[in-house]
Protein backbone atom coordinates (compact mmCIF):
# COMPACT_ATOMS: atom_id res chain seq x y z
CA UNK A 1 0.00 0.00 0.00
CA UNK A 2 2.64 2.48 -1.37
CA UNK A 3 3.39 4.32 -4.25
CA UNK A 4 7.53 4.42 -4.15
CA UNK A 5 9.42 1.37 -4.40
CA UNK A 6 6.36 -0.63 -5.72
CA UNK A 7 7.87 -3.10 -8.53
CA UNK A 8 4.06 -3.99 -9.03
CA UNK A 9 3.14 -0.42 -10.03
CA UNK A 10 6.59 0.82 -11.34
CA UNK A 11 6.28 -2.27 -14.11
CA UNK A 12 2.38 -1.37 -14.73
CA UNK A 13 3.54 2.63 -15.26
CA UNK A 14 6.56 0.89 -18.15
CA UNK A 15 4.55 -0.78 -20.20
CA UNK A 16 2.40 2.55 -21.05
CA UNK A 17 -1.19 2.56 -21.12
CA UNK A 18 -3.54 3.28 -18.63
CA UNK A 19 -3.43 2.05 -15.10
CA UNK A 20 -6.46 1.37 -12.78
CA UNK A 21 -5.16 0.71 -9.21
CA UNK A 22 -7.15 -1.52 -7.26
CA UNK A 23 -7.73 -3.21 -4.06
CA UNK A 24 -9.92 -6.27 -3.40
CA UNK A 25 -10.61 -6.33 0.27
CA UNK A 26 -11.16 -10.88 0.21
CA UNK A 27 -11.25 -11.64 3.72
CA UNK A 28 -12.56 -15.16 2.96
CA UNK A 29 -9.17 -15.36 0.83
CA UNK A 30 -7.13 -14.67 4.16
CA UNK A 31 -7.92 -18.64 5.30
CA UNK A 32 -8.49 -18.37 9.07
CA UNK A 33 -6.31 -15.44 9.18
CA UNK A 34 -9.09 -12.85 8.05
CA UNK A 35 -7.55 -8.91 9.52
CA UNK A 36 -8.40 -9.08 13.35
CA UNK A 37 -10.32 -5.65 14.62
CA UNK A 38 -6.78 -3.44 15.33
CA UNK A 39 -5.85 -4.56 11.78
CA UNK A 40 -8.60 -3.91 10.19
CA UNK A 41 -8.59 -0.29 11.90
CA UNK A 42 -5.24 -0.10 10.51
CA UNK A 43 -6.33 -1.07 6.90
CA UNK A 44 -9.26 1.43 6.79
CA UNK A 45 -6.08 4.38 6.86
CA UNK A 46 -3.85 3.36 5.09
CA UNK A 47 -6.69 2.25 1.99
CA UNK A 48 -7.69 6.52 2.59
CA UNK A 49 -4.16 7.24 2.22
CA UNK A 50 -3.23 5.52 -0.76
CA UNK A 51 -6.70 6.62 -2.35
CA UNK A 52 -5.95 10.08 -1.28
CA UNK A 53 -1.95 9.74 -2.53
CA UNK A 54 -3.12 8.42 -5.85
CA UNK A 55 -5.87 11.32 -6.16
CA UNK A 56 -3.22 13.74 -5.98
CA UNK A 57 -1.34 12.16 -8.84
CA UNK A 58 -4.38 12.34 -10.99
CA UNK A 59 -5.31 8.50 -10.48
CA UNK A 60 -7.76 6.62 -8.40
CA UNK A 61 -8.08 3.82 -6.44
CA UNK A 62 -10.80 1.46 -7.15
CA UNK A 63 -12.29 -0.84 -4.05
CA UNK A 64 -14.12 -4.10 -4.48
CA UNK A 65 -14.92 -6.78 -1.86
CA UNK A 66 -15.28 -10.46 -2.32
CA UNK A 67 -13.34 -13.70 -3.48
CA UNK A 68 -10.72 -12.09 -5.52
CA UNK A 69 -10.57 -15.29 -8.15
CA UNK A 70 -14.37 -13.72 -9.42
CA UNK A 71 -13.98 -9.98 -8.82
CA UNK A 72 -10.91 -9.55 -10.53
CA UNK A 73 -11.75 -11.60 -13.54
CA UNK A 74 -15.50 -9.73 -13.31
CA UNK A 75 -12.98 -6.17 -13.30
CA UNK A 76 -10.65 -7.26 -16.13
CA UNK A 77 -14.36 -7.98 -18.34
CA UNK A 78 -15.98 -4.73 -17.38
CA UNK A 79 -12.53 -2.66 -18.23
CA UNK A 80 -10.85 -4.51 -20.84
CA UNK A 81 -7.72 -4.51 -19.10
CA UNK A 82 -5.07 -6.84 -21.10
CA UNK A 83 -2.40 -6.78 -18.13
CA UNK A 84 -2.72 -7.51 -14.46
CA UNK A 85 0.67 -6.67 -11.87
CA UNK A 86 0.79 -7.31 -8.64
CA UNK A 87 3.09 -7.35 -5.16
CA UNK A 88 3.09 -11.09 -3.73
CA UNK A 89 1.80 -11.72 -0.21
CA UNK A 90 3.59 -14.69 1.64
CA UNK A 91 0.72 -16.02 4.03
CA UNK A 92 0.03 -19.63 2.84
CA UNK A 93 -3.81 -19.52 2.00
CA UNK A 94 -3.06 -16.18 0.02
CA UNK A 95 -0.28 -17.69 -1.63
CA UNK A 96 -2.45 -20.41 -3.18
CA UNK A 97 -5.41 -18.57 -3.86
CA UNK A 98 -3.26 -16.59 -5.76
CA UNK A 99 -1.16 -19.04 -7.41
CA UNK A 100 -5.24 -20.34 -8.76
CA UNK A 101 -5.79 -17.11 -10.09
CA UNK A 102 -2.96 -16.09 -11.65
CA UNK A 103 -3.26 -19.73 -13.70
CA UNK A 104 -7.38 -18.94 -14.41
CA UNK A 105 -6.21 -15.32 -15.76
CA UNK A 106 -3.14 -17.09 -18.02
CA UNK A 107 -5.59 -19.46 -19.28
CA UNK A 108 -8.17 -16.85 -19.95
CA UNK A 109 -5.77 -15.31 -22.20
CA UNK A 110 -4.33 -12.10 -19.37
CA UNK A 111 -0.68 -11.21 -19.06
CA UNK A 112 -0.24 -11.68 -15.16
CA UNK A 113 3.35 -10.53 -13.27
CA UNK A 114 3.57 -10.57 -9.49
CA UNK A 115 6.32 -8.90 -7.65
CA UNK A 116 8.58 -8.94 -4.55
CA UNK A 117 8.09 -5.88 -2.66
CA UNK A 118 8.26 -7.15 0.86
CA UNK A 119 11.21 -8.85 1.45
CA UNK A 120 14.80 -8.38 0.85
CA UNK A 121 15.05 -11.69 -0.04
CA UNK A 122 12.54 -14.69 -1.44
CA UNK A 123 11.73 -17.24 0.83
CA UNK A 124 12.38 -19.87 -1.61
CA UNK A 125 15.54 -18.86 -3.14
CA UNK A 126 16.94 -19.11 0.22
CA UNK A 127 18.60 -23.01 1.29
CA UNK A 128 21.35 -24.06 3.38
CA UNK A 129 24.10 -26.22 1.49
CA UNK A 130 22.14 -29.43 2.15
CA UNK A 131 19.31 -27.77 0.15
CA UNK A 132 16.96 -27.45 3.32
CA UNK A 133 15.31 -24.13 4.43
CA UNK A 134 16.81 -23.00 7.73
CA UNK A 135 15.76 -23.36 11.29
CA UNK A 136 18.76 -21.16 12.85
CA UNK A 137 18.40 -17.28 12.93
CA UNK A 138 22.62 -17.06 12.75
CA UNK A 139 23.39 -19.36 9.58
CA UNK A 140 20.29 -18.10 8.02
CA UNK A 141 20.96 -14.00 8.32
CA UNK A 142 25.13 -14.77 7.58
CA UNK A 143 24.27 -16.71 4.20
CA UNK A 144 21.11 -14.30 3.25
CA UNK A 145 23.85 -11.42 3.71
CA UNK A 146 26.20 -12.51 1.45
CA UNK A 147 23.26 -12.74 -1.15
CA UNK A 148 23.31 -9.98 -3.98
CA UNK A 149 20.84 -7.30 -1.81
CA UNK A 150 18.58 -5.51 -4.04
CA UNK A 151 18.53 -1.51 -4.20
CA UNK A 152 14.86 0.26 -4.05
CA UNK A 153 13.32 1.25 -7.01
CA UNK A 154 14.22 5.26 -7.80
CA UNK A 155 11.81 7.36 -6.67
CA UNK A 156 8.96 7.95 -8.97
CA UNK A 157 9.31 12.07 -9.68
CA UNK A 158 6.33 12.38 -12.35
CA UNK A 159 3.91 9.92 -10.92
CA UNK A 160 1.02 10.79 -13.16
CA UNK A 161 0.29 8.02 -15.17
CA UNK A 162 -2.52 7.89 -18.26
CA UNK A 163 -6.51 7.33 -16.98
CA UNK A 164 -8.63 5.24 -18.42
CA UNK A 165 -11.75 6.85 -20.70
CA UNK A 166 -13.74 5.86 -17.93
CA UNK A 167 -13.33 5.02 -14.40
CA UNK A 168 -14.79 1.90 -13.38
CA UNK A 169 -17.13 1.50 -10.73
CA UNK A 170 -15.64 1.47 -6.83
CA UNK A 171 -16.91 0.49 -3.68
CA UNK A 172 -16.18 3.73 -0.72
CA UNK A 173 -14.23 2.48 2.15
CA UNK A 174 -16.70 3.29 4.54
CA UNK A 175 -19.35 0.52 3.43
CA UNK A 176 -16.59 -1.51 4.25
CA UNK A 177 -17.01 -0.65 8.14
CA UNK A 178 -13.59 -2.01 8.74
CA UNK A 179 -13.49 0.72 11.75
CA UNK A 180 -14.92 -0.53 14.86
CA UNK A 181 -19.08 0.39 15.69
CA UNK A 182 -18.49 0.73 19.27
CA UNK A 183 -15.83 3.78 19.68
CA UNK A 184 -13.02 1.98 21.19
CA UNK A 185 -10.09 2.79 18.60
CA UNK A 186 -9.46 6.40 20.34
CA UNK A 187 -6.14 4.98 21.36
CA UNK A 188 -4.84 3.41 18.28
CA UNK A 189 -5.93 7.53 16.53
CA UNK A 190 -3.63 9.03 19.20
CA UNK A 191 -0.52 6.83 18.14
CA UNK A 192 -0.31 6.10 14.78
CA UNK A 193 -0.81 7.66 11.32
CA UNK A 194 -1.31 4.72 8.99
CA UNK A 195 -0.11 5.60 5.15
CA UNK A 196 3.20 5.84 3.56
CA UNK A 197 3.73 9.46 4.76
CA UNK A 198 3.46 8.28 8.23
CA UNK A 199 6.05 5.52 7.06
CA UNK A 200 8.52 7.97 6.14
CA UNK A 201 8.40 10.07 8.60
CA UNK A 202 8.72 7.36 11.25
CA UNK A 203 11.93 5.91 9.72
CA UNK A 204 13.34 9.38 9.33
CA UNK A 205 12.70 9.87 12.97
CA UNK A 206 13.82 6.59 13.87
CA UNK A 207 17.58 7.14 11.85
CA UNK A 208 17.54 10.47 12.94
CA UNK A 209 17.18 10.47 16.80
CA UNK A 210 17.10 6.35 18.19
CA UNK A 211 19.29 4.36 15.60
CA UNK A 212 22.57 5.15 17.15
CA UNK A 213 21.59 3.85 20.36
CA UNK A 214 19.14 1.21 19.26
CA UNK A 215 21.52 -1.57 20.74
CA UNK A 216 21.19 -0.74 24.64
CA UNK A 217 17.25 1.34 24.44
CA UNK A 218 15.74 -1.63 22.46
CA UNK A 219 15.35 -3.38 25.28
CA UNK A 220 13.48 -0.89 27.59
CA UNK A 221 9.92 -0.49 27.11
CA UNK A 222 9.92 2.77 28.77
CA UNK A 223 11.70 4.98 26.20
CA UNK A 224 11.14 5.05 22.94
CA UNK A 225 14.30 3.20 21.23
CA UNK A 226 12.79 1.24 18.57
CA UNK A 227 11.70 1.81 15.28
CA UNK A 228 7.87 1.02 15.41
CA UNK A 229 7.75 0.51 11.99
CA UNK A 230 6.40 -3.24 12.08
CA UNK A 231 2.41 -2.12 11.11
CA UNK A 232 4.21 0.27 8.21
CA UNK A 233 6.08 -2.74 7.21
CA UNK A 234 2.81 -5.54 7.44
CA UNK A 235 0.46 -3.15 5.27
CA UNK A 236 3.51 -2.51 3.01
CA UNK A 237 3.62 1.18 3.25
CA UNK A 238 7.67 1.11 3.42
CA UNK A 239 9.75 -1.65 2.50
CA UNK A 240 12.62 -3.44 3.88
CA UNK A 241 14.53 -2.30 1.01
CA UNK A 242 14.02 1.60 1.77
CA UNK A 243 15.16 0.77 5.38
CA UNK A 244 18.11 -0.74 4.25
CA UNK A 245 19.14 1.94 1.98
CA UNK A 246 18.00 4.76 4.70
CA UNK A 247 20.44 3.14 6.82
CA UNK A 248 23.09 2.40 4.41
CA UNK A 249 22.90 6.38 3.11
CA UNK A 250 24.18 7.15 6.88
CA UNK A 251 26.71 4.81 6.42
CA UNK A 252 27.51 5.94 3.22
CA UNK A 253 28.09 10.01 4.92
CA UNK A 254 30.32 8.12 7.57
CA UNK A 255 32.19 5.71 5.61
CA UNK A 256 31.16 2.74 7.41
CA UNK A 257 28.43 -0.10 6.83
CA UNK A 258 26.47 -1.13 9.06
CA UNK A 259 27.34 2.73 10.42
CA UNK A 260 27.82 1.72 14.23
CA UNK A 261 26.59 -0.98 16.42
CA UNK A 262 22.85 0.33 16.94
CA UNK A 263 22.33 0.11 12.96
CA UNK A 264 23.13 -3.40 12.90
CA UNK A 265 21.77 -4.90 15.80
CA UNK A 266 18.51 -2.89 13.78
CA UNK A 267 19.38 -4.55 10.67
CA UNK A 268 19.26 -8.02 12.09
CA UNK A 269 15.63 -7.26 13.55
CA UNK A 270 14.85 -6.59 9.95
CA UNK A 271 16.29 -9.91 9.38
CA UNK A 272 14.36 -12.10 12.03
CA UNK A 273 11.46 -10.54 10.02
CA UNK A 274 12.84 -12.40 6.68
CA UNK A 275 13.50 -15.41 8.90
CA UNK A 276 9.79 -15.56 9.91
CA UNK A 277 8.64 -15.24 6.77
CA UNK A 278 11.05 -18.04 5.81
CA UNK A 279 10.12 -20.88 8.18
CA UNK A 280 6.14 -19.43 7.16
CA UNK A 281 7.22 -20.82 4.11
CA UNK A 282 8.59 -23.74 4.12
CA UNK A 283 6.43 -24.51 7.15
CA UNK A 284 2.75 -23.25 6.35
CA UNK A 285 1.32 -25.61 9.15
CA UNK A 286 2.90 -23.22 12.13
CA UNK A 287 0.25 -20.55 12.85
CA UNK A 288 -1.68 -23.27 14.21
CA UNK A 289 0.57 -26.51 14.85
CA UNK A 290 4.22 -26.60 17.01
CA UNK A 291 6.85 -26.78 14.58
CA UNK A 292 8.71 -29.60 17.12
CA UNK A 293 5.86 -32.18 17.13
CA UNK A 294 6.74 -33.63 20.31
CA UNK A 295 4.54 -30.06 21.43
CA UNK A 296 1.26 -31.13 20.20
CA UNK A 297 1.29 -33.60 23.40
CA UNK A 298 1.98 -30.74 25.92
CA UNK A 299 -0.72 -31.24 29.22
CA UNK A 300 -1.85 -27.98 29.38
CA UNK A 301 -4.08 -26.43 31.76
CA UNK A 302 -7.67 -26.92 31.29
CA UNK A 303 -9.34 -23.21 31.22
CA UNK A 304 -12.59 -24.16 30.51
CA UNK A 305 -14.69 -20.78 31.71
CA UNK A 306 -11.92 -18.75 30.08
CA UNK A 307 -11.15 -17.17 33.44
CA UNK A 308 -7.45 -17.27 33.32
CA UNK A 309 -7.23 -16.20 29.71
CA UNK A 310 -9.52 -13.25 30.08
CA UNK A 311 -7.33 -12.14 33.27
CA UNK A 312 -4.15 -11.97 30.95
CA UNK A 313 -6.11 -10.45 28.18
CA UNK A 314 -7.33 -7.41 30.44
CA UNK A 315 -4.08 -7.10 32.36
CA UNK A 316 -5.17 -8.23 36.11
CA UNK A 317 -2.72 -10.95 36.20
CA UNK A 318 -1.13 -8.78 39.55
CA UNK A 319 2.24 -8.73 37.84
CA UNK A 320 2.63 -5.35 37.16
CA UNK A 321 4.81 -5.46 34.27
CA UNK A 322 2.31 -8.32 32.87
CA UNK A 323 -0.53 -5.90 32.78
CA UNK A 324 1.19 -2.66 31.52
CA UNK A 325 2.24 -4.89 28.27
CA UNK A 326 -1.20 -6.38 27.69
CA UNK A 327 -3.02 -2.45 28.82
CA UNK A 328 -0.49 -0.57 26.41
CA UNK A 329 -1.22 -3.26 23.21
CA UNK A 330 -5.18 -2.79 24.35
CA UNK A 331 -5.13 0.74 24.40
CA UNK A 332 -2.57 1.06 21.30
CA UNK A 333 -2.51 -2.17 19.25
CA UNK A 334 1.15 -2.12 19.81
CA UNK A 335 3.08 -3.30 22.54
CA UNK A 336 7.21 -3.31 23.48
CA UNK A 337 8.93 -6.35 22.17
CA UNK A 338 10.75 -7.15 25.34
CA UNK A 339 7.21 -6.51 26.92
CA UNK A 340 5.91 -9.14 24.31
CA UNK A 341 8.04 -11.39 25.39
CA UNK A 342 7.14 -11.35 29.38
CA UNK A 343 3.79 -11.77 28.66
CA UNK A 344 3.76 -14.54 25.91
CA UNK A 345 6.44 -16.51 28.48
CA UNK A 346 3.50 -16.08 31.25
CA UNK A 347 0.65 -17.22 29.22
CA UNK A 348 2.58 -20.26 28.06
CA UNK A 349 4.75 -20.98 31.35
CA UNK A 350 3.22 -19.14 34.48
CA UNK A 351 -0.34 -20.19 33.24
CA UNK A 352 -0.02 -23.18 30.81
CA UNK A 353 -2.59 -21.97 28.60
CA UNK A 354 -2.19 -22.68 25.00
CA UNK A 355 0.42 -20.29 22.63
CA UNK A 356 -2.23 -20.43 19.80
CA UNK A 357 -4.64 -18.97 22.44
CA UNK A 358 -2.04 -15.94 22.71
CA UNK A 359 -1.38 -15.75 19.13
CA UNK A 360 -5.13 -15.23 18.33
CA UNK A 361 -5.47 -12.56 21.04
CA UNK A 362 -2.36 -10.90 19.30
CA UNK A 363 -3.77 -11.03 16.12
CA UNK A 364 -7.18 -9.08 17.23
CA UNK A 365 -5.36 -6.49 19.05
CA UNK A 366 -2.34 -6.25 17.12
CA UNK A 367 -2.09 -3.12 14.73
CA UNK A 368 0.96 -4.91 13.23
CA UNK A 369 -0.63 -8.65 13.08
CA UNK A 370 1.54 -10.17 11.11
CA UNK A 371 1.14 -14.31 10.41
CA UNK A 372 4.65 -14.93 9.79
CA UNK A 373 6.49 -13.03 12.89
CA UNK A 374 3.21 -13.12 15.22
CA UNK A 375 3.80 -16.62 14.34
CA UNK A 376 7.47 -16.91 15.05
CA UNK A 377 7.53 -14.86 18.27
CA UNK A 378 4.77 -17.50 19.53
CA UNK A 379 6.40 -20.42 18.85
CA UNK A 380 9.69 -18.72 20.39
CA UNK A 381 7.95 -18.04 23.30
CA UNK A 382 6.63 -21.29 23.74
CA UNK A 383 9.80 -22.87 23.30
CA UNK A 384 8.26 -25.18 20.36
CA UNK A 385 9.43 -23.09 17.67
CA UNK A 386 12.28 -23.22 15.58
CA UNK A 387 15.83 -21.54 17.23
CA UNK A 388 13.22 -20.91 20.28
CA UNK A 389 14.10 -20.44 23.44
CA UNK A 390 14.49 -23.63 25.75
CA UNK A 391 11.65 -24.39 27.82
CA UNK A 392 13.02 -24.46 30.56
CA UNK A 393 14.24 -20.49 30.68
CA UNK A 394 10.91 -18.97 32.31
CA UNK A 395 10.87 -15.42 31.96
CA UNK A 396 10.49 -14.18 36.14
CA UNK A 397 8.27 -11.15 35.63
CA UNK A 398 9.43 -9.35 38.27
CA UNK A 399 13.11 -9.57 37.81
CA UNK A 400 12.41 -9.05 33.91
CA UNK A 401 10.28 -5.53 35.34
CA UNK A 402 13.30 -4.44 37.47
CA UNK A 403 15.88 -5.05 34.70
CA UNK A 404 14.14 -3.54 32.02
CA UNK A 405 11.87 -0.79 33.28
CA UNK A 406 14.64 -0.14 36.88
CA UNK A 407 12.91 3.22 37.27
CA UNK A 408 9.61 1.63 36.97
CA UNK A 409 8.36 4.20 34.28
CA UNK A 410 6.24 1.55 31.90
CA UNK A 411 4.28 0.04 34.69
CA UNK A 412 3.50 4.16 35.89
CA UNK A 413 2.18 4.62 32.46
CA UNK A 414 -0.25 1.84 31.69
CA UNK A 415 -0.74 0.81 35.36
CA UNK A 416 -1.34 4.34 36.85
CA UNK A 417 -3.12 2.71 39.78
CA UNK A 418 0.81 1.51 41.06
CA UNK A 419 2.24 4.97 40.09
CA UNK A 420 2.80 6.34 43.75
CA UNK A 421 4.48 2.83 44.80
CA UNK A 422 8.64 3.81 45.28
CA UNK A 423 11.10 1.57 42.64
CA UNK A 424 11.71 -0.66 44.98
CA UNK A 425 8.21 -2.44 44.64
CA UNK A 426 6.60 -1.27 41.73
CA UNK A 427 7.36 -4.47 40.20
CA UNK A 428 6.35 -6.40 43.23
CA UNK A 429 3.45 -4.25 45.06
CA UNK A 430 2.38 -7.45 47.18
CA UNK A 431 5.98 -7.74 48.85
CA UNK A 432 5.48 -4.08 50.01
CA UNK A 433 5.50 -3.64 53.78
CA UNK A 434 1.93 -2.80 54.23
CA UNK A 435 2.45 0.90 55.01
CA UNK A 436 4.32 1.63 52.10
CA UNK A 437 1.27 0.21 50.19
CA UNK A 438 -1.10 2.41 52.25
CA UNK A 439 0.99 5.82 51.60
CA UNK A 440 0.72 4.63 48.09
CA UNK A 441 -3.08 3.76 47.57
CA UNK A 442 -2.80 0.79 46.80
CA UNK A 443 -5.33 -1.71 48.08
CA UNK A 444 -4.59 -5.37 46.96
CA UNK A 445 -7.68 -7.39 45.78
CA UNK A 446 -9.43 -3.76 45.91
CA UNK A 447 -7.78 -1.80 43.28
CA UNK A 448 -4.87 -3.70 42.17
CA UNK A 449 -4.78 -7.97 42.12
CA UNK A 450 -2.78 -9.66 44.09
CA UNK A 451 -0.88 -11.96 42.00
CA UNK A 452 -3.35 -15.04 40.09
CA UNK A 453 -0.19 -17.36 40.33
CA UNK A 454 2.93 -17.55 43.09
CA UNK A 455 5.75 -17.36 40.73
CA UNK A 456 7.73 -20.17 42.33
CA UNK A 457 4.65 -22.74 42.45
CA UNK A 458 4.00 -21.49 38.64
CA UNK A 459 7.43 -22.35 37.46
CA UNK A 460 8.07 -25.49 39.38
CA UNK A 461 4.35 -27.11 38.09
CA UNK A 462 5.77 -25.80 33.91
CA UNK A 463 8.91 -27.74 34.56
CA UNK A 464 6.86 -30.79 35.67
CA UNK A 465 5.02 -31.12 32.65
CA UNK A 466 7.61 -30.20 30.20
CA UNK A 467 9.65 -33.15 31.92
CA UNK A 468 6.54 -35.00 31.05
CA UNK A 469 6.60 -33.95 27.49
CA UNK A 470 10.03 -35.03 27.27
CA UNK A 471 9.15 -39.05 28.55
CA UNK A 472 6.83 -38.95 26.41
P1 LIG B 1 12.15 -2.63 15.79
O1 LIG B 1 12.89 -3.11 16.98
O2 LIG B 1 12.36 -1.23 15.40
O3 LIG B 1 12.53 -3.61 14.58
C1 LIG B 1 12.40 -3.22 13.21
C2 LIG B 1 11.52 -4.21 12.47
O4 LIG B 1 12.11 -5.51 12.49
C3 LIG B 1 10.15 -4.40 13.08
O5 LIG B 1 9.25 -3.42 12.65
C4 LIG B 1 9.77 -5.79 12.60
O6 LIG B 1 9.23 -5.78 11.30
C5 LIG B 1 11.10 -6.51 12.58
N1 LIG B 1 11.28 -7.25 13.84
C6 LIG B 1 11.76 -6.80 15.00
N2 LIG B 1 11.80 -7.78 15.91
C7 LIG B 1 11.31 -8.87 15.31
C8 LIG B 1 11.09 -10.21 15.73
N3 LIG B 1 11.41 -10.62 16.96
N4 LIG B 1 10.54 -11.09 14.86
C9 LIG B 1 10.24 -10.70 13.60
N5 LIG B 1 10.43 -9.44 13.14
C10 LIG B 1 10.96 -8.54 13.99
N6 LIG B 1 6.04 -8.46 15.00
C11 LIG B 1 5.15 -8.11 14.03
O7 LIG B 1 5.49 -7.33 13.14
N7 LIG B 1 3.89 -8.63 14.03
C12 LIG B 1 3.45 -9.51 14.98
O8 LIG B 1 2.31 -9.98 14.91
C13 LIG B 1 4.36 -9.87 16.03
N8 LIG B 1 3.98 -10.69 17.04
C14 LIG B 1 4.87 -11.02 18.02
C15 LIG B 1 4.48 -11.90 19.05
C16 LIG B 1 5.36 -12.25 20.06
C17 LIG B 1 4.91 -13.19 21.16
C18 LIG B 1 6.67 -11.73 20.07
C19 LIG B 1 7.64 -12.09 21.16
C20 LIG B 1 7.08 -10.87 19.05
C21 LIG B 1 6.20 -10.51 18.02
N9 LIG B 1 6.60 -9.63 16.98
C22 LIG B 1 5.68 -9.31 16.00
C23 LIG B 1 8.00 -9.18 16.84
C24 LIG B 1 8.35 -7.84 17.50
O9 LIG B 1 7.87 -7.78 18.81
C25 LIG B 1 7.81 -6.64 16.71
O10 LIG B 1 8.14 -6.75 15.34
C26 LIG B 1 8.44 -5.33 17.24
O11 LIG B 1 8.15 -5.16 18.60
C27 LIG B 1 7.88 -4.16 16.45
O12 LIG B 1 8.34 -2.96 16.96
P2 LIG B 1 9.33 -2.03 16.12
O13 LIG B 1 8.78 -1.82 14.76
O14 LIG B 1 9.61 -0.84 16.94
O15 LIG B 1 10.61 -2.96 16.03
Amino acid sequence: LRRQDNPALQAARAAGGAIIPVYIHDEAGEGDWAPGGASRWWLHGSLAALASDLEADGSRLILRRGPAETVLPELIRQTGAVRVYWNRRYEPAVVSRDRKIKAALKAAGTEVRSYNAALLFEPHEVRNQAGQPFKVFTPFWRHCLNLPMAEPLSPVTDPASPAPAAWPESETLDEWRLRPTIPWDGGLAETWQPGEAGAQRQLGKFVEEAMAAYADRRNLPGVAGTSRLSPHLHFGEIGPRQIWAAVKAVGESRGVFPPGKGAQVFLSEVGWREFAHHLLHHFPTTPAEPLREEFAAFPWRPDPSGHLRRTWQRGLTGYPIVDAGMRELWRTGWMHNRVRMIVASFLVKHLRLPWQEGAKWFWDTLVDADLANNTLGWQWSAGCGADAAPYFRIFAPVLQGQKFDAAGDYVRRWVPELAALPNDWIHQPWAAPAEVRRRAGVVLGENYPAPMVDHPTARGEALEAFKALRRT
